[in-house]
């Protein structure tokens, strides 16, 4: 059995506590740092399956910027090729705040909304 530790800040509220994540093979069976329980929870999600809320900014047809964002937190490993696809996302105006610009990002079934309205 390979024991190992990663370091880890947790990233669910401001405080940013440092935890310490006992892995054996792998799976995570001691976590210390963290100040909820919130920590241990993202720090087990962290080392098995990290995801990630993807947010970003798109320009529209008529070139101005409008914030978007995935109405889900996606694997992190894909979040280079959806800020690929979320970057050649030119919608027209008007777009509505919760707009869904893009259904289903990469399989995911999260989509990419608009966090603003553009008129
Ligand atoms: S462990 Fe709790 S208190 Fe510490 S950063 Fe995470 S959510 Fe915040």
């Amino acid at each position: 059995m390979e024991k190992t530790t990663r370091a880890l800040t947790c990233i669910v509220c401001p405080r940013g506590c440092q935890m310490q994540v006992t892995l054996e093979d792998g799976v995570p069976v001691s976590v210390c740092g963290n100040i909820c329980p919130r920590g241990k929870t993202y720090a087990e999600a962290e080392c098995t399956h990290p995801v990630r809320t993807l947010t970003s900014t798109i320009r529209l047809q008529d070139g101005r910027i409008l914030p978007v964002k995935t109405n889900g937190a996606i694997p992190k490993h894909l979040l280079f090729d959806a800020m690929d696809i979320v970057g050649g996302l030119h919608p027209a105006a008007p777009v509505a705040l919760g707009q869904v610009i893009l259904q289903n990002l990469l399989d995911t079934g999260v989509d990419v909304v608009a966090t603003a309205d553009a008129e």
